[in-house]
Order: structure tokens, then sequence, then C-alpha cells
């Protein structure tokens, strides 16, 4: 009898403590992309510095990989994901309800939180495949990125602005960025292209599985392109970053941002936005594509949304911001 009060007693402790568990801690997810992405990384730098301090803050992070920017922004606005990292043109877009995002109407609830590393249109091809510049990619096989892909958008923004047709790619290839590489040295498809920051890892695999290089992004329509749009910048991916690639490559691209739902609490984006920009340099050293990141343009550059009240609680706090 006193082992079976003993056992009920501790069942009843058992079933008590998930629940203070659960009313301490808030779990907050980040969406990120393709596991060889710089997005993944990206979540999983910054989970690792909000986790450093869960015990006290009861916030605890997850990453999920992802479709990418799109999908990131959708799933937001559905309420299943807190944050995600997407690029600054789909924030553009989701925020104004412009573009991809017409149908769906404005997210209005959409908040940034800061800005990461600048992604540059990547274009990626065998060297025996004639693509010197992306002008040369009709009649190719060629990757414009899965579906939910920031990459995917933007591709079809490019083909709105050269006058392409789908059907004039020999093969248009929808696959995941972590599929390309092996697809581009198996001679499946001419080229691939991805917008990402630098140096990136499946970049790197690319170049060093077969013999892939870099090309430019550069025609007169591009340029009216960059100029007319408040979120498009020239880029240059520099020359050396990559074996094999020692010249600078012209193209253009947009920046990496983080962001998330004004339905999201103040104080878990307090404590997101805290854990990153109060801890910069621990931030730049988690990836290499973060190596020049700087407070002032984090806080400010590439952000089409509203900045979240915890963001600027955070960035008030740290002297970032009056
Ligand atoms: N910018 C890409 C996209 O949204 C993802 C890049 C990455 O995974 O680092 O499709």
């Amino acid at each position: 009898m006193k082992t079976k009060l003993l056992s009920l007693a501790t069942a009843a402790l058992m079933a008590s403590a998930p629940m203070a568990f659960a009313q301490e801690q808030q779990f907050v997810s980040i969406g990120t992309g393709g596991v060889t992405g710089v997005y993944y990384p990206t979540g999983g730098a910054i989970c690792r510095l909000v986790n450093k301090t869960r015990k006290e803050t009861g916030i605890r992070c997850s990453v999920e990989s992802t479709g990418g920017s799109i999908y990131n922004i959708n799933t937001i606005r559905s309420g299943e994901l807190e944050f995600g990292v997407a690029q600054s043109d789909w924030q553009y877009h989701a925020y104004n309800g412009t573009s991809k995002f017409k149908d769906a109407g404005p997210f209005t609830k959409l908040r940034s939180v800061f800005s990461v590393h600048a992604e540059p249109v990547t274009i990626l091809a065998r060297r025996d495949s004639g693509i010197k510049n992306i002008t040369d990619i009709p009649g190719k096989r060629f990757n414009i990125g899965n579906d939910g892909s920031g990459t995917q958008g933007t591709w079809e923004v490019i083909e709105g602005i050269m006058g392409w047709k789908r059907s004039d790619l020999a093969l248009a290839a929808k696959m995941k960025s972590s599929e390309t590489a092996g697809a581009l040295c198996d001679d499946k498809i001419d080229g691939y292209f991805w917008l990402v920051g630098h140096p990136s890892g499946l970049t790197q695999e690319t170049i060093a599985s077969c013999d892939a290089v870099i090309v430019p992004a550069v025609s007169p329509e591009i340029t009216a392109l960059v100029e007319a749009k408040p979120y498009y910048r020239f880029a240059t991916i520099p020359g050396g970053m990559y074996p094999g690639n020692p010249d600078d490559i012209q193209t253009f691209g947009v920046g990496a941002t983080f962001v998330t739902s004004a339905d999201v609490s103040e104080e878990a984006v307090y404590v997101v936005a805290k854990a990153v920009l109060g801890n910069l340099d621990d931030f730049r050293k988690l990836h290499p594509a973060f190596a020049n990141l700087k407070a002032e343009e984090m806080i400010r550059d590439s952000l089409s949304a509203p900045l979240h009240p915890g963001a600027i609680r955070a960035y008030r706090e740290l002297g970032l911001m009056d």
C-alpha cells in the first residue's frame, strides 16, 4: 500500500512537472532554407545565441530547413512559424501585396527584425556549357529554384524583364538547392542559379566537385531593374573567393532579412533581437558570410516592413537607436 501511495505521488509530481515547464518556456521556430545554403546556418547561429540564455528568458529556439523565402513568409503569415529568413525583394512584395503576393493581399502584420548578409544572384555553370553571362541561359538546361524559394520568385522577375518564356529553356528544373551540385556534376543540367550569401557551402561544393564557373548577370534590362527598384543592388562576387574563379563577377542582388509577425510577442522578439545585436562579435564568427555585418546597417538596410516593437526595445536598450 505504501509503495502504491508513493508511486501515485510520484506520478502526480511527474504529471505536474511538464505543466510547470510548459508555462515557463516559449518555443520559437525559425524557417530557413536548404541545409547546404546560408539561411540554414543563419537560423542555427541565431538560435545558438538565443538558447544560451534560455534558462533566464524561457525562450527556446529551433531551426527548420524549408523551401526558402516565400515559404517562410507564407508560413509566418499562417502562424506556424514565428520567425524566418527572407530575401528583401520578397519581404517588400509580401508587405505591399505586390508581385507574387498580389492574390494573397498585403501581409500588413509582417515585421522586420534585422537584415543579415547580401545575396547576389549567383549563376553556376559547367565550364563546357557555353554560359558566359546570364544572357546565354535561354536554350540551356537550367535549375530555376524549388517552389517556395525566393530564388524561383526572382527568376520569374528576370524572365519578365528579359522577355523570356519558360519554354525558352531546354529544361527548367526546380530542384532543391541541396540537389543542384550533384545534378550539375552529373551533366543533368548546364547551370543553376540562386540568391545566396558568400562564401556558401553549396557554391564551394559545386566548384570543388565539378569544373564549374560563376558567371556574371549583366544586361541593360538588369541595370534598368536595379535602378528602378529599391530592394535590388548591384553586387560583386569577389574574385578569388572560390578556387578557379579568379576574376570579380558583376551581378546584382538583394539582402537576406530576418522577419516575424506582429502577432509574435514583444518579449520573444526582444530576446531574439538582443541575443544577436547584443552579441554581434560572436554572431559574426558563426558564418563567414557574416564577417562584414555592421549593427547600424542591420537595423536599417533592406527592411521594407516596419521593425517589430520588441526589436525596437532591444535596439534602444543597446544604444543603437534613439
Ligand atoms: N535566397 C534563397 C531563397 O530564398 C535561399 C538562400 C539560402 O538558403 O541561403 O530561395
